[in-house]
């Protein structure tokens, strides 16, 4: 049934916004009559691609991740058909909301950067940009999470089990993508030679916009084994090992490695980088080739107007491999000049920073380039040799530039810096925040700044406020549309409005409503599938997102332990009742990550079942965080933990979800909330703990845990109870690690902002206690949460880095069939 729905809204005429009323007979019709489905031809429908007509510029969004999520009620959301579909489904006796249930995330993405491909492919899609996604059809998305004894397990993501309705196969752009073999040269030419065959295979997924009539791509790639593949190796011998073989070559779009701002160097995962680039590109050229533009010459392409025609965007560097491979392909296959192909890549090709943790940073072994894609390999060695030259004639002698500045790392084990290879081959480098790119420019790339100051630019992150505000918190978004009309869904700034009904009492009281009924509506959700019973007149304490040291959920348990022992205490004080929820997944070689998981679930056993205690506080790990269960978690919310250490987080996209759906926002000085403060007047944030400055002062001195351990009583109880072993009693060392961490080897300096952190904590306290306040300064929040409209972010990228003007306005629908 769902299947059904799905196929049917996809399908050709509810595409239209003209026939909302024919849609819902056709879905009437169709659903009565059991009808078999009719094979699904995304030709067949008017809209469909629109974008490969002969546009000017094309965007390539080229990214390891798309972290989309559910799709059938984003879908009627931006075709303006969810009343129909519901009135539709309803007078058959069904209930939408539930069929919904049963969709399988499309969990293609680890966190924020995954996510945020999501929210721009919508609002590229929204704004009538002639854009594609290009990505890896993983077979198993991320992991799904459960808890056993307060461990996490993972458990594998078999999200295609049943089909997946959202997609075309598209056999017949199929490519090939080539690995090993060696390099020939000849005077005339370099050839790649003696590689290894895998054949990409494009699934199209259909992105439409908000209500707008263009309907974009995002294509994902599929790894097949070519027929042939090891039959010949295999000819005398075993045929059935040959056809098993084909796994190996398989394998490629298998699973997507779990790992949230974290480099590990596999070579199955390199390989993963180099399939989506090179059945990209060959894409790319096609088109390009097949477009007017391409084909003034029929028998050799001109390259001269590329730059003019596609632009791509390198969500950070896993598809970096595209700057050398477009290099090879200009150079070795289209034989243009290496100098012109140099120019036309990096007018091309533009790269978007997400991290500054060290350990984050791609630096591949050249040794495993040497054996995969040689051929590449000599092409980064060129490419470096020009780039030093360059460096080095404009500052002489300066030796330690020279090795600062390099794509190769020398060494035990020689690398290459992939970020240094996306600087010298882009034409626009940015940071997804104003601290963080500004730290970018500071620190990480500093030299690369000096020497090109131009590249550098600054792009806040932002959210689809169809998915983050209409879809998930469709009761706040009808009593923001009561009082300002709806044209906010496609001008986010136009929540400045509702400042004027700050001092309305009709409209507080509705906003509070709204989140009471929300906060009912998700605890009720919790009882029925987690058998968890919260008071729902608590504050709702909420900190989503992927667990790692540098976000700081011990800080959040430190003050957990804080609020319990206070409670212990005094049982007869009066507390503000909370009901703290943790969630998020641990990549699953990160022993902190899942240690703190196992800390958070050890607390809420001691906290929730102990009778002193009774509902005035709650621990609660919320299971299995993904996309679904944020669109729950967040309307729900009250308080938003946006607490990394300053100059960690580089913006952060979870901060403004919750800021949108009327959460106020506990936080550090770090990413977007920096910005998130400026736009609401810090006053209404509440802000603590150290900024940029004070952490690099600190780490001048040299953070020592201990002394604040020694000055601090309810910090040092708190320490003492985790590691004697007062939150696990059958496991006494459980958190010896933790604890050693925190004490000895902190890189996140916890310790250092729990005082400010407890101090705010009793300032949220204080305002929650006056309902009216409190709500009014959630509705100066959500008042000034219109930057952080990902149309606002993508509005950005087009004018300065793709140079191309987006439209909000809706194009005719077409009645001609388009490639
Ligand atoms: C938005 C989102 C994130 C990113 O959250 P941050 O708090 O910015 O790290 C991660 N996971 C999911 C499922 C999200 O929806």
């Amino acid at each position: 049934m769902l299947h059904d729905v799905s196929l049917l809204i996809v399908l050709g005429e509810p595409l239209c916004q003209y026939c909302s009323n024919k849609a819902a007979k056709l879905l009437h019709k169709r659903l009565h009559k059991g009808e078999e489905m009719k094979g699904l031809d995304f030709h067949a429908f008017p809209c469909y691609d629109a974008c490969s007509a002969e546009l000017g510029l094309r965007i390539y969004y080229l990214s390891l991740e798309f972290y989309m999520g559910r799709t059938l009620q984003n879908t009627m959301v931006n075709l303006g058909l969810q009343n129909a579909c519901d009135e539709a489904i309803y007078q058959l006796g069904l209930d939408l909301e539930e069929l919904e249930e049963i969709e399988e995330d499309a969990g293609l993405g680890n966190g924020g950067l995954g996510r945020l491909a999501a929210c721009f492919l919508d609002s590229m899609a929204t704004l009538g940009l002639a854009a594609y996604g290009y990505g890896i059809r993983y077979e198993f998305g991320i992991f799904n999470q459960k808890i056993v004894d307060g461990w996490q397990v993972e458990e594998a993501d078999d999200w295609l089990r049943y089909g997946n309705p959202w997609e075309k196969a598209r056999p017949e752009y199929m490519l090939p993508v080539h690995f090993y073999g060696r390099v020939e040269h000849s005077p005339e030419g370099v050839k790649w030679v003696d590689t290894q065959v895998v054949l990409a295979m494009p699934y199209d997924t259909p992105v439409p916009g908000y209500k707008n009539n263009t309907v974009n791509t995002m294509r994902l790639w599929s790894a097949k084994a070519p027929n042939d593949f090891n039959l010949q190796e295999f000819n005398v011998g075993d045929y059935i090992e040959a056809v098993l073989d084909r796994n190996l070559a398989e394998n490629i779009s298998r699973v997507l490695y779990p790992n949230d701002n974290f480099f590990e160097g596999k070579e199955l995962r390199l390989k993963q980088e180099y399939f989506v680039v090179a059945a990209t590109l060959q894409d790319i050229i096609r088109r390009f080739k097949s477009s007017k533009f391409g084909c003034q010459d029929p028998v050799r392409t001109s390259f001269e107007t590329f730059p003019d025609k596609v632009a791509i965007q390198l969500n950070d560097t896993h598809p970096a491999l595209s700057i050398p491979e477009l290099m090879r392909i200009l150079v070795d296959v289209e034989k243009v000049d290496w100098d012109k192909a140099w120019e036309i890549t990096k007018q091309t090709c533009a790269y978007t920073n997400h991290t500054v943790l060290p350990e984050a940073l791609e630096r591949w072994p050249v040794s495993m380039f040497e054996k995969l894609l040689p051929r590449h390999l000599e092409i980064i060695y060129a490419l470096n040799q020009m780039h030093l030259d360059r460096v080095a004639a404009l500052y002489p002698g300066d030796i330690d530039r020279l090795r600062r500045m390099s794509v190769i790392e020398e060494g035990d084990c020689k690398r290459i810096n992939m970020a240094h290879l996306c600087v010298i081959g882009s034409h626009a480098v940015n940071g997804v925040a104003r601290i963080h790119s500004d730290i970018v420019k500071n620190t990480v790339f500093k030299d690369f700044y000096e020497l090109e100051p131009e590249k550098f630019q600054n792009k806040t992150n932002g959210i689809t406020p169809r998915r983050w505000l209409l879809l998930c918190n469709p009761g706040l978004a009808d009593v923001i549309a009561e009082k300002i009309g709806e044209d906010f869904v496609t001008d986010l700034s136009q929540l400045k409005k509702l400042l004027d009904f700050i001092d309305n009492e009709t409209f507080i009281r509705d906003v509070a409503k709204v989140k009471q009924e929300n906060k009912l509506k998700f605890s009720a959700y919790l009882e029925e599938h987690y058998k968890v019973k919260i008071n729902p007149s608590s504050m709702f304490d909420i900190q989503v997102k992927r667990i790692h040291e540098y976000k700081r959920q011990l800080l959040n348990c430190l003050h957990a332990i804080t609020l319990y022992n206070r409670i212990r205490s005094d049982p007869s004080k009066s507390f503000v009742p909370r009901t703290i929820m943790i969630g998020g997944k641990a990549a699953p070689g990160y022993h902190m990550a899942k240690m703190i998981i196992k800390l958070i679930t050890s607390i809420g056993e001691v906290v929730n079942n102990d009778p002193y205690v009774g509902d005035k506080l709650k621990v609660i790990f919320l299971e299995n965080y993904r996309v679904s269960l944020a669109e729950k978690v967040i309307p729900a919310a009250d308080l938003s933990q946006q607490i990394s250490t300053a100059g960690t987080e580089a913006s952060g996209t979870g901060n403004m979800k919750f800021m949108l759906n009327g959460a106020l926002t506990i936080g550090t000085m770090d990413g977007a909330n920096v910005e998130m403060a400026e736009e609401a007047g810090e006053e209404n944030l509440f802000i603590f703990g150290m900024r940029v400055e004070e952490v690099e002062a600190l780490d001048r001195r040299g953070y020592n845990a201990r002394e604040y351990y020694d000055r601090i009583p309810e910090l040092r109880q708190a320490i003492d109870q985790i590691s004697s072993g007062f939150f696990s009693p059958r496991d006494p060392g459980c958190f010896r690690d933790v604890v050693n961490m925190l004490m000895h080897h902190d890189r996140f300096k916890v310790f250092a902002d729990y005082e400010a952190y407890i101090k705010c904590q009793g300032q949220v306290d204080q305002l929650f206690m006056d309902p009216r306040e409190w709500t009014r300064k959630v509705i100066r929040n959500i008042a000034c949460s219109g930057k952080f409209s990902s149309d606002r972010t993508i509005t950005e990228y087009a004018r300065e880095i793709w140079g191309v003007e987006p439209s909000a306005t809706k194009i005719p629908p077409p009645n001609m069939p388009r490639d």
